[in-house]
């Protein structure tokens, strides 16, 4: 039989504020080692997602009503984010979140805030990431909040990295990031995943470039997932095309 999944989500249903019902029952699996393309145009609920396996819900009055979550076959619902971050599963947010007033490198060690005091790890690990982001390393000591938006996007990247995790959940990398950058970005995600074996959750609304880095995908529409498959078929799929792709 095949591998089992890594991360395999099963029709969940997350409702906010107690009524508002945003996603319709989800199902998706992440392969070990996979990157797999969580796709869908604003407001289809990719963010709530990934939040939903992050345990990140709550502060935004959301909740999982059904359905289960599983990583490496245990049901992880019941975690909170730090021990899901402990366990290997870390959510880059979406609009990068560094914090501005802390230099790149600081903000690169609080990733690893759940590894105590392992520092020659972790100092190893920074310079994985300076070797992945070579830009990072020329801005070690700039404050974060006076980078550019591409280099902060690697920073958020870079200090998940620190986690040691075994699952990224990458929420809209490609954001407000120059098209030539988001192909840097994409190039370095590909390496990490390659390399290093970290498994990518990807949401984005930038359907072609996820296409071309991820190998499966998942079209959400308000809440439901209305089609997958591998990301060759979904790329040559006349409505994938007509509705994503802005091809025809
Ligand atoms: P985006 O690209 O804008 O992030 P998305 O696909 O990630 O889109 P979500 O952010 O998951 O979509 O939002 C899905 C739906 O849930 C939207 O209709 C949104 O208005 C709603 N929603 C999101 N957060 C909340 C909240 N805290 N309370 C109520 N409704 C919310």
């Amino acid at each position: 039989r095949a591998e089992q999944p890594i991360l395999s989500v099963n029709n969940i249903e997350v409702i906010y504020d107690h009524v508002i019902l945003v996603l319709k029952g989800v199902s998706l699996e992440v392969p070990r080692g996979g990157i797999v393309a969580l796709l869908g145009g604003n407001g289809a609920g990719k963010t709530t997602t990934l939040k939903a396996i992050s345990n990140l819900l709550k502060s935004e009055r959301g909740e999982v009503t059904k359905g289960t979550i599983d990583f490496e076959g245990q049901p992880i619902q019941a975690m909170t984010p730090h021990a899901l971050v402990e366990k290997g599963v870390i959510q880059v947010m979406e609009g990068r979140h560094c914090f501005e007033h802390l230099t790149v490198e600081e903000n690169l060690m609080t990733g690893a805030f759940t590894r105590g005091g392992d520092r020659v790890g972790i100092s190893q690990d920074l310079e994985m990431v300076y070797t992945y982001f070579p830009r990072l390393r020329e801005r070690r000591n700039s404050l974060a909040g006076y980078t550019s938006g591409g280099e902060q996007q690697m920073c958020a990247i870079g200090r998940a990295l620190m986690s040691r995790p075994k699952t990224i959940l990458l929420d809209e990398p490609s954001m407000g990031l120059a098209p030539q950058l988001v192909e840097q970005i994409f190039e370095i995600v590909k390496k990490i995943n390659e390399q290093e074996g970290v498994s990518i959750l990807l949401a984005e609304q930038n359907t072609n470039v996820a296409l071309r880095y991820a190998k499966y995908g998942y079209i959400l529409e308000s809440g439901r997932v209305v089609m997958e498959g591998d990301a060759e078929m979904l790329r040559s799929n006349e409505d994938v095309k007509e509705f994503y792709l802005g091809l025809s």
